[in-house]
């Protein structure tokens, strides 16, 4: 290679490096760290396909409005796949937690292909409404990682803290054992380790296995699960609970994202959200906000002539429009509206 091609070329790769941290955020514009500026992320995932994950765990999620993620190993699935295309049709998560359950740093790169790639083939093809596009490292030993992200967006592995708002490796993202001989035994354990993950606006990912006596590893009583769901519910503007893939989805979301705005009228605002992902992956709305124009009582918000979910709030005694916006799902309108008119966001509520 001739040295002008070369300096060339890494021109090239310096600038596509660049482009996924593309972020230019208009002034006075801010995105959230976690949707609707809560302070911590949870997400609770549960391995292995122990029975009482689906008879008692799953109706729980249910009955409290949150997503799960099921890890599911393939093999062993056989009879849990009209129960896992349920789940995945109610919003929870289906990834993979490998073919055979092996020790991944003990197998060979061609061995390893087969559990990273046939897993995810076998979830795909029994639930082809959804993509499996993350994974569970067995007994969290992650094996060849470039390997892995021919498959996968992220993985899990279990070093027992709180992660970053951005995790420093997303092939390796740590979460907390659950259960009799993990360190989260009791509702005051699941407290201590929210609170830290609000203190650091950080990301509490969860592993469980049994659930009562179902005969899996360690087994967490269910009345604490509930206690635990009980009490995020009850701090429900401070944690954001959802699946492992979708808070990755909105962590590359918002560290990616371009908020530019295009005009501003008296009457009405144009901004442009946008990023350089994958949009048939990153697909997760993420949450922004700005001042209330002055003279303004209420607004509404369109993107692509849909409206969008948005709210007016006061921070220090100052009025902000926030609401949650697609990137790349096309032009964003802000219209100064009358505060009565239902479905808007109005000072009043
Ligand atoms: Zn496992």
């Amino acid at each position: 290679m001739n040295k002008r091609y070369k300096i060339q070329l890494l021109i090239v790769i310096f600038m596509a490096g660049n482009m996924g941290h593309s972020k230019t955020i208009d002034s006075p514009y801010e995105v959230g760290t976690w949707p609707g500026f809560r302070k911590a992320a949870i997400s609770y995932t549960f391995d292995d396909g122990c029975s009482n994950q689906f008879a008692t765990a799953l109706p729980m999620f249910e009955e409290f409005g949150f997503k799960m993620t099921l890890f599911t190993v393939s093999d062993w699935s056989a009879g849990n796949w009209k129960a896992l295309k349920n789940a995945s049709a109610a919003g929870h998560e289906v990834a993979s937690h490998t073919v055979t359950h092996p020790r991944l740093n003990t197998m060979s790169k061609e061995q390893q292909e087969i559990e990273l790639k046939n897993s995810q083939k076998a979830i795909d093809s029994n639930i082809p409404n959804s993509k499996c596009i993350t994974i569970a490292y067995p007994y969290c030993y992650a094996g060849d990682i470039p390997l892995c992200e021919k498959y996968y967006i992220a993985a899990r592995g279990c070093q027992g803290f709180i992660e970053k708002s951005t995790p420093g490796n997303f092939m390796n993202i740590s979460s907390i054992v659950c259960g009799n001989l993990g360190s989260i035994k009791t509702m005051e354990n699941f407290s201590k380790r929210y609170e830290e993950a609000a203190a650091s606006n950080g990301w509490c990912v969860l592993l469980l296995h049994g659930i009562d006596n179902d005969g899996g590893y360690s087994p967490l009583p269910s009345a604490v699960l509930r206690e635990s769901m009980e009490y995020l519910k009850t701090h429900k503007d401070t944690f954001w609970v959802d699946t492992f893939v979708n808070v990755v989805r909105y962590i590359r979301e918002r560290d990616a994202v371009s908020v530019k705005e295009t005009s501003n009228q008296e009457n009405s605002i144009a901004i442009q959200v946008t990023d350089t992902l994958d949009n048939a992956i990153y697909n997760y709305p993420i949450t922004i906000r700005r001042p209330l124009p002055e003279n303004w009582q209420a607004v509404k918000i369109l993107q692509n002539d849909k409206a969008v979910n948005a709210n007016i709030i006061e921070l220090k005694s100052k009025k902000y429009v926030m609401f949650d916006a697609f990137p790349d799902g096309g032009n964003i309108v802000l219209s100064k509206s009358s505060p009565i008119t239902a479905g808007n966001a109005s000072a009043a509520n």
